[in-house]
């Protein structure tokens, strides 16, 4: 089995502070973390190159310290790493993200299985998954919660869904999105932290990928960003007072001339 896991790096705090100017998020002086669902997307990737044999390779796309999320992902069992980093890349939404992705991924060629994260915790769309599925023209399951079996050119998972779980057979190669249910990732050892150091990252940019330069960052975008805010807080709470009887009645009198029932 032959397994990419995508991974992205993020901030890791929520308060985080907007340019004004380029409506982008000031990135300088942030403390920066691995995704945590692809924290799981990597355990999983481990897991099955352990039960099947194989390699896992992983996969950002990213500015150049984003190579830090991807030797945490050797030392915690991935066997190599690629980072997409070139200033045309920068900009991208996630159509430009899945496109960059998808090249790569091409590029690598013989693959069974794409692992990511069901969403970020940034841009937190959850798209680029099936984005990729369908540029690459693979099979897509989402929410997977359980790999059972692969056998024979074909996996069967169990996917989270609302009030339960389904279980879904798919051929290979395919592309899912993990959630946090399916493991506890492992911490990584001393062999992986060392692995890691002195790991050698490949770096590939627009020439590498040979990609259409009006299919990546700002232009190959779909999406631009006109305007980011936080909402203003309007507080309109009200107390009511006096007895039960009388405070149900005033709530309900209220919520009468709001035309709310
Ligand atoms: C107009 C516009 C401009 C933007 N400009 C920038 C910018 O300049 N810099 C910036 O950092 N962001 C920028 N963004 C945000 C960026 O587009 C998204 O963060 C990115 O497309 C991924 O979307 P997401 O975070 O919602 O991922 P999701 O779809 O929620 O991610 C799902 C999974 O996909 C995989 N994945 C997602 N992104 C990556 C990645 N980069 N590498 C590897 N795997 C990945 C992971 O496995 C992840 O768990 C911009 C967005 C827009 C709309």
């Amino acid at each position: 089995m032959n397994i990419i896991v995508c991974l992205k790096q993020v901030p890791g705090t929520t308060t985080v502070k907007i340019d004004s100017q380029t409506n982008t998020l000031v990135r300088q002086g942030i403390e920066n973390i691995v995704n945590p669902f692809d924290t799981y997307a990597t355990e999983e990737g481990a897991r099955i190159k352990e039960r099947y044999g194989g390699k896992v390779t992983v996969l950002s796309m990213g500015p150049p310290q984003a190579e830090a999320v991807l030797r945490e992902a050797i030392s915690s069992g991935a066997d190599e790493a690629i980072l997409l980093s070139d200033s045309a890349f920068a900009g991208s939404d996630t159509l430009a993200t899945s496109y960059t992705l998808a090249r790569a991924i091409s590029k690598i060629g013989e693959y069974d299985l794409v692992i990511c994260g069901r969403q970020t915790i940034d841009g937190d769309t959850g798209q680029v998954g099936p984005e990729l599925a369908e540029m690459l023209e693979m099979p897509f399951v989402a929410y997977v919660s359980q790999i059972e079996e692969i056998d024979n050119g074909h996996m069967r998972v169990q996917r989270m869904v609302e009030d339960g779980h389904e279980v879904i057979e798919t051929s290979l190669p395919a592309v899912i999105t993990v959630v946090k249910e399916i493991n506890v990732p492992r911490l990584p050892s001393l062999r992986g932290l060392t692995k890691a150091k002195s790991a050698v990252i490949s770096v590939w940019g627009i020439q590498e990928l040979e990609a259409d330069r009006g299919m990546v960052g700002l232009s190959g975008s779909a999406t631009r960003v006109i305007k980011i805010f936080f909402p203003e807080r309007v507080q309109h709470g009200e107390i009511l007072k006096g007895s039960l009887e009388s405070k149900v009645a005033s709530l309900v009198d209220k919520l009468r001339d709001a035309n709310l029932i």
